[in-house]
């Protein structure tokens, strides 16, 4: 045993226990879990939409337990979508380590947690809860949070719930911006503004490795037809970027894998989409009159948001497929049973019967290695409904009746 050098050490360096997302083991998928010293929850990186890296973090610290004892910065008011006219800012703390999930019913229990942030954008903050009931239900104003799970599900199938980057972006932010201006490109060059200053650090991985930089210089290109960035490199290389370019090579973006940025915080779909008309507030509106079948709450004046079943959906992740019964000829889900995901994976002692197995109702697909916050993550919730026994996560933009 001890003659197996690579052996010795993996083993020494794996992690006992399951990733709270998608209760896999260590190493599960080439996925690398890590423990959170403060609270000990057990996440694979990229469930929990953070840089996959190759070893264990012995200072790691989840999202919740790091808030503890520190002050945001909050907007009052606070409000979904943000808050157009006369808001301020202002200090909130966070007393106490997170458990409650604006998405569900779920509100104990040690779980991944994110922040919920009012909207995308540098004038994005996390989102507050206004103080509800009264007498021993009383419940202050606080910090809104969500489950990784509840969050990172509707993600991946409506979308009504998206990640953000530090400082408030978001992935696809570059192209919509973009398709804005549109017109404006053609007057690029008389009214071009310089966006990066002279000095601005970048760093770029070349063959022989990884290079810090600074801009030099900023031009008219008259061959290019544009304004570029030069760049000096540290062994005296000289290289001319436009700033889309620059962007992909800025040190401020910090993150290891230059394509891979950590989710620091989720945040809601609003408004209506300019390009395909899509209404997210009446369609998440209407998701909210949905009846959660494990905890049967009224979400419409809360944020929870449930999931229809999805078995037999044409996109359902295939090994979920081989879960439920086979139906010759459907071809789209037919059930309209709706869950939250939390209460789904953690809020029921119940299972769902297949072929004779006992099944849980909730699963998450930890996925392959892409855009951390995009993890290709899929979820099958099991219904209690004996025929239509499952659900899985592909809910399209509309409501099943
Ligand atoms: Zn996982
Ligand atoms: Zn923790
Ligand atoms: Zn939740
Ligand atoms: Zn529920
Ligand atoms: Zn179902």
């Amino acid at each position: 045993m001890a003659s197996d050098d690579a052996t010795a050490v993996s083993t020494a360096t794996t992690i006992k226990g399951k990733c709270d997302l998608c209760a896999k083991p260590d190493g599960y998928g080439g996925h690398n879990l890590q423990k959170c010293k403060e609270c000990g929850l057990l996440v694979h990186e990229l469930c929990y939409a953070t840089v996959p890296t190759e070893c264990k973090n012995p200072n790691f610290t989840c999202h919740a337990c790091k808030s503890v004892g520190t002050e945001v910065e909050v907007n009052v008011p606070s409000r979904v979508g943000g808050c157009k006219t006369g808001s301020h800012r202002e200090m909130m703390k966070q007393e106490t380590r997170p458990m409650e999930c604006a998405l569900c019913s779920v509100k104990s229990g040690i779980h991944a947690m994110h922040p919920l942030s009012d909207i995308s954008g540098s004038e994005g903050r996390q989102l507050v809860l206004p103080a509800t009931g009264a007498g021993f239900k009383r419940k202050e104003k606080r910090l809104a949070w969500v489950h990784t799970l509840c969050a990172q599900y509707i993600c991946t199938t409506t979308g009504y719930i998206y990640g953000l980057f530090e400082g408030g972006g978001w992935e696809g932010q570059e192209d919509e911006e973009q398709s804005h201006n549109e017109e404006d490109e053609q007057n690029q060059e008389e009214n071009h503004a310089q966006k990066y200053e002279i000095g601005t650090e970048v760093s770029k991985e070349f063959e022989e490795g990884w290079f810090d930089g600074k801009v030099t210089e900023y031009r008219y290109d008259e061959d290019e037809g544009e304004y570029l960035y030069a760049v000096l490199y540290e062994d005296g290389d000289k290289e001319d970027y436009n700033e889309k370019e620059l962007e992909e090579i800025l040190i401020s973006r910090k993150e290891p894998h230059s394509s891979i940025f950590a989710t620091e915080s989720f945040c809601f779909l609003t408004g209506v989409d300019k390009k395909t008309g899509v209404d997210a507030d009446k369609n998440v509106k209407e998701v909210r009159e949905l009846k959660c079948t494990i905890c049967n709450s009224n979400d419409s004046h809360s944020l929870r948001l449930p999931v229809q079943c999805m078995a037999y959906d044409p996109n359902e992740f295939k090994e979920f497929k081989k879960c439920h019964r086979k139906i010759k000829g459907v071809t789209k889900p037919e059930c309209t049973l709706a869950v939250h995901v939390g209460c789904a994976r953690w809020a029921t002692k119940k299972f769902a019967g297949v072929k004779g197995k006992s099944l849980r109702m909730c699963y998450f697909y930890p996925g392959q290695k892409v855009r951390a916050w995009k993890v290709f993550g899929f979820l099958i919730l099991y219904t209690l409904n004996a025929f239509y026994s499952f659900i899985i996560a592909w809910s399209p933009g509309w409501i099943r009746r």
